[in-house]
């Protein structure tokens, strides 16, 4: 049997696609990603994507303050392997619209609910230069497609130091959301490296359970929007270090114990204590498994090929999302851009006579 669509990927661009396949009656198959990978959840490319990787979203349209736990219940499906923790723990209502998690698993579940079929494999390989598509699953399967909307997101960037590999998992992280109230991190200064607006939400987060944070910055100015760099500034508990690089990793073999940090200005270096380090300094789109058959833009994210349209290098396959957003990177354009795809491969597959 060879697939209509099949949409690789599990955030808002790969659901809203999917939303619009289904009622669209193509049967799409969204391949969401292996949740038993550690690397996925690192890289956030695991099911429900970056999003699952945020608390509060409070931007993406429809979802005002209010009480969403009795939506919740009714909304999302308890067979859901998440559904108790989002919906029958004591988390605190968010203050504002919805957590990122919530917000994309009712994404997804919409998606089901008009027949979107969904499977927890991670496509390893490609085959894009014959029609229909091939796609192997890191299982060894493989399945056929007539049109792919790659929907596969963006993961965080590392530093590159060996010494931050050597203490990945025991105290340098790329996610605060995921790793911040681990006990390792808990009541002592921690390091952000970053001045962007992950580094400015990551190191107010990271204020909940250090006893310090120390934001790692490699010019005299943020990067991060002017809200976002404001409310870190005047948070009490964060302090800036302007003008520096994180040069080494220091540990005990066991865990973290502090940073070393070389001035960009001329200054001497410097130690700071520290029981962790997270990074947030951009992101990588996830496009390994294409293996160079799309075509890729300069800085690795995928060409859309046609002003305003999803279209790449390879007829009847397209792009949404942040693996194609290098600009605005939003949980709402990604959805926008994923509706588009949807749209371009319905019309493709009538175009070829396969609706
Ligand atoms: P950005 O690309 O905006 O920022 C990356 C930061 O990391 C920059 O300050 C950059 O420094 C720094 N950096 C990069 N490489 C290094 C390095 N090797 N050493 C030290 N510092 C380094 O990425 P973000 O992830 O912060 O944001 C991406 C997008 O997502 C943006 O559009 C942002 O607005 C959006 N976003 C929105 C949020 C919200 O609205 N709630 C939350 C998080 C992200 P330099 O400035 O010197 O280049």
């Amino acid at each position: 049997m060879t697939e209509k669509v099949v949409i690789i990927g599990s955030g808002p661009a790969a659901w809203t696609a999917a939303i619009y396949a289904a009622r669209a009656q193509l049967h799409p198959l969204v391949i969401q990603g292996d949740p038993t990978n550690d690397k996925n959840r690192q890289n956030g490319t695991l099911p429900l994507g970056q999003l699952a990787l945020t608390t509060e979203v409070e931007n993406f349209p429809s979802w005002p303050a209010g009480e969403t736990r009795e939506y919740l219940r009714t909304a999302l499906k308890p067979d859901d392997p998440a559904f108790p923790y989002w919906v029958t723990d004591n988390k605190p209502q968010p203050t504002h619209g919805i957590d990122g998690p919530q917000l994309v698993a009712l994404m997804r579940q919409q998606a089901k609910n008009f027949g979107t079929r969904v499977e927890d494999k991670d496509v390893v390989k490609v085959d894009l230069k014959n029609k229909p598509f091939t796609l192997t699953t890191h299982d060894g399967e493989s399945l056929k497609t007539h049109t792919l909307i790659v929907a596969t997101g963006a993961r965080a960037n590392y530093l590159g130091l060996p010494s931050e590999d050597k203490y990945k998992n025991r105290g340098v992280s790329a996610c605060a959301v995921c790793d911040g109230f681990l006990p390792i991190f808990r009541n002592k200064p921690l390091a952000v490296v970053g001045a962007g607006d992950s580094a400015c939400e990551e190191a107010t987060y990271l204020t909940k359970f250090a006893s310090k944070v120390h934001m790692i910055v490699r010019r005299d100015q943020m990067r991060a929007s002017k809200i976002m760099a404001e409310r870190a500034l005047a948070n009490p508990k964060i302090e800036v270090k302007w003008n520096t690089v994180v040069d080494e990793v220091l540990g005990d073999e066991k865990k973290v114990t502090g940073v070393r940090l070389k001035s960009t200005a001329g200054k001497p270096d410097e130690t700071l204590d520290v029981g962790g380090m997270f990074c947030a300094i951009g992101h990588t789109p996830n496009v390994g498994f294409l293996d160079g058959q799309v075509k890729l833009k300069e800085n690795g994210y995928i060409e859309w090929t046609t002003v305003s349209r999803t279209f790449t290098s390879v007829d009847g396959v397209f792009a949404a999302g942040d693996v194609a957003d290098d600009y605005y990177r939003q949980a709402v354009s990604a959805a926008g851009t994923g509706c588009m795809a949807a749209l371009d491969a319905e019309r493709w597959l009538g175009h070829h006579g396969l609706v």
